[in-house]
């Protein structure tokens, strides 16, 4: 019997995770991926928003301010990649700027530190590139770009290290409340649990109702995005986002964590909540949309494209709280934009609602550190040259868009909750991220799982079940033998979510 169990291991289901670590607890976390970072925590923009967007108030505007003030203490921490590059929403000449007088407002009102109306002449001197319409902004310099996957991974391997179980592939199909607590019927078999903490995205809804009776309806809203060639990564150094009108809020245009830039996203409310498909139009729309706030957007350098679902749920806000009529079933629910921003703050804040109904104590050895895996991209030639005497495979170079080399892989593979699928070692180490997206490195990067994993080839999978990258052989290439040579390797590009 675990006190808690978790479900869901995108980034609220593992900050929460994280947090809950610190109790004296047995816990557990449920995902039915492969992974965590599965779900919409790995199709987002990356931006740790200031938190001048959010009706004040709301437990969206509490907990993007909190997990925004957080993020650069646990980037340190836990080893994931963060810059606080500052954010400016921009106003074209034909549109009111009292509308960015109100987010002025809306954002002090939320505390947020800083904020201010820069002219055009400030604002070239940040942002040369920016379109010759715009003439104010508002600066945040608060606003940050953080690596949406290390920021999961890390806060999941931090809670393994401290106890938490990991249940990857194991889909919740129902759950029963008796008197101990709550059966939770998985794709696996039954877990017990005193308290459930439902964490599931666009899922919430569908977990919540297992065992509520209080309405709730996540609508899944798609939004896409372009990605570009590090090449032409400095087309902003700041995330420019435009002013919002009836018609939406616009597209953002923004440096990632990694140096690539990126454009998106689109806003479309959908019915699937697995539509994570993109489109001709939505892209051209992006892309057409973004000209709006830069010179020129590199259409030409596109390297990949991708859509994410926002959990929006009807009365706007986060829902984070026990249930009213279920005791002890703690719903984290329609955590859409800011949640990535939010995160941080939002575990903290279930693990205090746990720690208070339970009246559990701290942990006395809690681990709050993770140290990340080596570099050899960012590390100086001394370090490097200390890496490859230690393990020749530091020289091994697998991934040669992002520099990725083989022992930096193994240890993506030997971690807690490691990888298994080769999007999974993508999202820890970037090989695959780079401009070939992983057509080059992919069939290696599969032949390492395979002998770290004590497995087949033909049983590895880019990622979820049903995603094996090699499907037979191919006679030709049989004969020009060798194991890699001997296989026949379906496209392993893929996105880059
Ligand atoms: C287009 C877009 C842009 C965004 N940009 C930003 C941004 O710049 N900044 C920001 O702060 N936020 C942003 N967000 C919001 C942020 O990405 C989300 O709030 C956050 O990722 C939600 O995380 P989550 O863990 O709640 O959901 P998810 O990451 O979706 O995780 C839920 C998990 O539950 C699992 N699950 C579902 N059902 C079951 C089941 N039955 N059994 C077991 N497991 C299950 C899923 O597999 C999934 O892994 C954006 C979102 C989108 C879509």
């Amino acid at each position: 019997m675990y006190d808690v169990a978790v479900i869901g291991g995108g980034v609220t289901g593992c900050s929460c995770a994280r947090y809950l670590s610190g109790l004296d607890l047995k816990i557990c976390l449920i995902e039915r991926s492969t992974d965590v970072c599965e779900g919409t925590s790995k199709a987002n923009s990356g931006i740790v928003h200031g938190g001048y967007d959010a009706r004040p108030g709301t437990m969206k505007a509490k907990m993007n301010v909190r997990g925004s003030l957080m993020m650069e203490e646990l980037s340190k921490k836990l080893s994931f990649g963060y810059k606080r590059n500052g954010s400016l929403v921009l106003c074209r000449k034909e549109q009111d700027e009292a509308g960015l007088h109100a987010l002025l407002t809306r954002g002090n009102t939320n505390g947020v530190e800083g904020l201010r109306i820069i002219e055009r002449e400030e604002l070239l001197s940040l942002e040369p590139n920016v379109n010759e319409a715009v003439v104010k902004a508002l600066y945040v310099p608060t606003g940050a770009i953080v690596d949406p996957f290390m920021l999961t991974v890390a806060m999941a391997e931090n809670a393994a290290v401290n106890g938490v179980e990991f249940m990857l592939s194991h889909e919740v199909k129902d759950i029963a409340k008796d008197e101990d607590g709550f059966v939770i019927s998985t794709s696996e078999g039954e877990i017990r649990a005193k308290y459930v903490v439902n964490a599931a995205g666009v899922y919430a809804d569908v977990i919540h109702g297992m065992v509520s009776k209080t309405p709730m309806k996540i609508t899944p809203t798609r939004g896409q995005y372009c990605l570009f060639d590090k090449e032409v990564g400095d087309l902003v150094k700041h995330t420019l986002f435009q002013l919002p009108t009836e018609k939406g809020k616009g597209v953002l245009v923004t440096p990632t964590a990694h140096g690539n830039c990126m454009v998106g996203p689109t806003a479309e409310a959908i019915d699937d909540r697995e539509g994570t498909n993109t489109t001709a139009e939505g892209l051209a729309d992006i892309l057409s949309t973004a000209a709006m706030s830069v010179i020129e957007v590199p259409g030409r350098k596109v390297i990949t494209s991708f859509a994410g679902l926002r959990a929006k749920e009807a009365g706007k806000d986060f829902i984070i709280g026990f249930a009213e009529d279920v005791p002890g079933f703690l719903d984290v629910a329609g955590i859409d934009s800011p949640g990535l921003s939010a995160a941080p703050a939002i575990g903290e804040y279930v693990a205090g609602l746990i720690k208070d109904k339970t009246g559990v104590s701290l942990k006395s050895h809690f681990i709050d550190v993770r140290e990340g895996i080596p570099s050899v991209t960012l590390s100086s030639d001394e370090e490097r040259q200390a890496l490859i005497d230690k393990d020749p495979a530091f020289a091994n170079v697998i991934c040669r868009c992002e520099m990725v080399t083989e022992a930096e892989i193994v240890e993506a593979i030997r971690r807690p909750v490691g990888a298994r699928t080769v999007d999974a070692v993508k999202r820890r180490v970037r090989a695959g991220m780079g401009r070939c997206q992983g057509g080059f490195c992919s069939p290696k990067v599969l032949n390492i799982l395979a002998r770290e994993l004590k497995l087949d080839p033909t049983e590895i999978q880019k990622a979820d079940a049903g995603s094996e990258i090699i499907v037979g052989l191919n006679k030709e290439l049989e004969n020009a033998g060798g194991l890699s040579a001997k296989q026949s390797v379906r496209s392993a590009g893929g996105d880059n979510r």
